[in-house]
């Protein structure tokens, strides 16, 4: 691994043991016991400023907004935070529209995507008066009128099409190519936006896209920010003129020795493609703020050398952080604390009842039983995922701020995991 640690937020205090914002994770994972997802609030503020920053740097007086994609990370605290330093929110449920507003945050700088809203959650989303609903399919156009003329508002709407980009990431995290389930095809993009500027209680205000995620390459990016400019073009000359437009999400980040986006370049390249159009520039970045802001902490329970393959058995699983089974996504894995155990070549695989129960493969892991690993990079897509599979309560989460680690979620019961059953 690229042995800089700063990228991933921890440190070695000169003991060996792992630092976040100097807290020593072998005290978090002491106080607050394993399984157990930890966050940095610095690293969450440094995230959203370094990203704020490039934006407001490329080009000064163009209005921007940053609408943290929720599902990354949807704790309340870290939506609070990310709220108050003026953040807006990209959201794909009414679910997460409830988090975003019992966090603070202000509906009017919500942007609602996601390809199959239900007739309520578009209710709910116009009842809280949301800036703009990212549009899918035409039946989805339609319904969205409809329920608009039920409540006598109009919907804010933006298309989000499909720019046929090929995103060259791992096929399950690729979304913007013909053959996939989201967005409208490029083709059909025009027609479909002449049609919703005649619908009565639609308002067409933006266009959109986001063609994939963890992308580590800016060229796919701004090739698919050149087409939907290309297409808010036509549109003003057709008469559709538009006030936003959204090149989504995607920016990727390090887990192994990936270079990560240059955000001054990026930024630097959205705001030349919208050159001196007066539009508003939204983004939709979710793993780039979160991602490596955060570490899942679990203690090993055994060490189970064998004949073929060596395991390291931890009491984190699947069920609590999903990448590596989803999408053979790889996480560091560091001991806490200063190991004197000899370093093995292992898996390191949690208790679950399933060959796809893998958390690191091939590695070379010095630990013993007892001592606590930290998975890195675990701040995006990790606990959001996480289920009760094999009956697991879910871990807790903790974020630390201002050098002291509190929770922000406490770790699930049994009782909670059976409250909705019944004999
Ligand atoms: C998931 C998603 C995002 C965020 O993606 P990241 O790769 O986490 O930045 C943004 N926009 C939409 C529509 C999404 O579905």
């Amino acid at each position: 691994m690229s042995r800089d640690l700063a990228v991933f937020n921890v440190a070695r205090a000169p003991d060996g043991a792992l630092t976040m914002e100097g807290v020593r994770l072998i005290d978090v994972a002491r106080e607050f016991g394993t399984p157990c997802y930890v966050y940095s609030q610095a690293a969450l503020m440094a995230a959203f400023h370094g990203l704020d920053r490039a934006l407001r740097t490329a080009r000064a007086g163009r209005p921007y907004l940053i609408c943290y994609a929720v599902k990354a990370n949807s704790n309340l605290s870290i939506l609070s935070l990310f709220a108050s330093l003026g953040a807006g929110f990209d959201i794909v449920s009414g679910g997460e529209l409830r988090r975003v507003l019992a966090a603070g945050g202000d509906a009017r700088k919500v942007v609602f995507s996601g390809l199959g809203k239900t007739a309520d959650e578009m209710a709910l989303a116009l009842e809280a008066g949301i800036k703009c609903f990212n549009v899918e399919s035409e039946p989805e156009l339609e319904r969205l009128n409809g329920v608009a003329g039920r409540l006598g508002v109009r919907a804010p709407v933006s298309l989000r099409v499909n720019p046929d980009v090929d995103a060259k990431t791992h096929p399950y995290i690729s979304t913007g190519l013909k053959n996939n389930k989201f967005g409208v095809a490029f083709e059909r993009a025009r027609d479909v936006y002449a049609r919703a500027a005649t619908m009565p209680h639609i308002d067409v205000i933006g266009v959109d896209c986001h063609i994939g995620s963890q992308l580590t390459d800016t060229a796919p990016l701004t090739e698919a920010m050149g087409k939907i400019v290309a297409l808010a073009d036509e549109l003003a000359a057709a008469g559709i003129p538009l006030h936003h437009v959204c090149p989504g999400g995607g920016i990727g980040i390090t887990y192994r020795d990936e270079a990560p986006i240059d955000l001054a370049a990026y930024a630097s390249a959205l705001q030349a493609a919208l050159g001196e159009r007066d539009v508003e520039l939204l983004l939709e970045p979710g793993r780039v703020l979160v991602g490596n802001a955060g570490v899942l902490l679990t203690r090993v329970e055994y060490v189970k050398p064998s004949t073929a393959k060596n395991f390291t058995v931890v009491d984190a699983a699947m069920n609590d952080l999903i990448r590596p089974s989803l999408y053979q996504a790889h996480h560091e894995v560091l001991n806490a604390g200063e190991s004197s155990a000899a370093p093995l070549d292992c898996d390191v695989v949690g208790p679950v009842c399933e060959s796809a129960d893998v958390l690191a493969y091939n590695r070379r892991v010095s630990a013993r039983e007892g001592d606590i690993l930290a998975l890195l990079s675990a701040g995006a897509y990790g606990f959001v995922m996480a289920s009760n599979y094999n009956s697991r309560p879910r871990a807790a989460e903790v974020l630390i701020s201002a050098g002291v680690p509190r929770v922000v979620r406490k770790r699930e019961s049994f009782d909670d995991l059976i409250a909705h059953e019944r004999v």
